[in-house]
């Protein structure tokens, strides 16, 4: 604290030994004038608040109940770390002092006003990465449960049926993979299906033909892949631009035997064209882990013989949630030194 610290320094002048060198106290006062404070407005894994206290930068670990409105408590702080429950709404950027950066542990934006932050040159950051790998890997799982029919298999047998023939599935090998959104997610789920000797068509708005062509992958217009893909996997952002992008004309353009998962956004997917794409038997069968809405009424849907749902678990691994407290300890700490 930048005003406390001038009186901590004050403090330690007539606590310290009357001996203390010149040195000594000039190295205090540097050390206190500095020292940034951070407020830990939701709750992060300990180890990334042991970071960042061992980085010499003060935590304050907020307590809601007692605290008061985070608009009161903000004056004083260089930095606050959000996850989805509390707000940094205009007025608390208003109403900080000193505040420089905002670390929202996590992937959305939608609790920090990023449009007050800037105007106040507030820096906002986020933590996107952490569940790259998670999601991935979820995407593969999803894929081999479609291909070899798992969940219906499993709910099968939990009914005391024995309905071997009606599950046979297929291989992955030499079959398809149209990747939608060739970014993080993308091209890490690329990677391991190339080892699976998956042909993978690529689909971006930027210029990825660096990338393709280091992972192997084709890149290609949005409509071939749509038409020739045997899986279709999308890893685009919610925007105006993607919303519903595979709807009633997509859905109909993509092979009967194909099959489509979304572990990006609800939205990207028009639940009602699925959902008659999936009693036409437009398509083979579909994967949703995320919905329009959250948590998702649309029963319909879900409980579809040829759906696999999960409510929202891409990102559910002790391995992304370790990540996020790193990520933001890491940014935490680059942005106050
Ligand atoms: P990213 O930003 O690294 O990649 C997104 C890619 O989509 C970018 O390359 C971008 O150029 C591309 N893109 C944007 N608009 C496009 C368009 N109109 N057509 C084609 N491509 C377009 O993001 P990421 O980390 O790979 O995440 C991808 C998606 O996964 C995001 O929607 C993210 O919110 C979601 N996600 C979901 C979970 C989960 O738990 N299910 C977890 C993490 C991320």
């Amino acid at each position: 604290m930048i005003f406390g610290g001038l009186v901590l320094v004050n403090e330690s002048v007539e606590c310290a030994d009357l001996s203390l060198s010149s040195k000594g106290l000039s190295s205090i006062i540097l050390e206190t004038v500095i020292m940034s404070r951070v407020l830990v407005a939701d709750p992060i894994a300990e180890s990334a608040v042991k970071s960042i206290k061992e980085a010499g930068i003060e935590v304050v670990i907020r307590n809601k109940d007692a605290d008061g409105p985070l608009e009161e408590q903000i004056k004083g702080f260089d930095g606050v770390i959000v996850r989805s429950a509390s707000v940094i709404s205009k007025e608390v950027i208003d109403a900080a002092d000193i505040l420089k950066v905002v670390v929202r542990a996590g992937v959305g934006l939608d609790n920090v006003d990023q449009e007050a932050a800037k105007a106040k040159g507030v820096k906002v950051l986020n933590t996107p990465e952490a569940p790259t790998v998670s999601v991935a890997e979820m995407v593969i799982s999803l894929m081999f449960a479609l291909a070899r029919n798992i969940a219906q298999a499993d709910s099968l047998m939990k009914n005391e049926l024995w309905e071997k023939k009606k599950l046979s599935g297929t291989e992955l090998w030499e079959k398809t993979l149209g990747i939608i959104g060739f970014g993080r997610i993308g091209q890490e789920v690329c990677k391991r299906v190339r080892a699976f000797d998956m042909r993978v068509l690529a689909y971006d708005v930027l210029d990825i033909d660096e990338i393709c062509h280091t992972l192997g992958a084709e890149r290609v217009d949005l409509q071939y892949l749509i038409q020739n893909s045997d899986y279709i996997s999308l890893h685009v952002p919610l925007i105006p631009q993607t919303k519903g992008m595979i709807g009633e004309n997509q859905l109909k353009e993509m092979k009967k035997t194909a099959f489509l998962i979304n572990t990006s956004r609800g939205g990207v997917v028009d639940e009602n064209a699925l959902l008659k794409a999936l009693n036409a038997g437009d398509i083979a069968g579909a994967a949703l882990d995320v919905f329009e809405e959250e948590p998702t009424s649309n029963w319909d849907l879900v409980k579809h013989s040829k759906l696999i749902a999960t409510p929202h678990l891409s990102s559910s691994t002790s391995e992304a949630q370790d990540r996020v407290g790193e990520l933001t300890a890491s940014k935490m700490i680059a942005e106050l030194r």
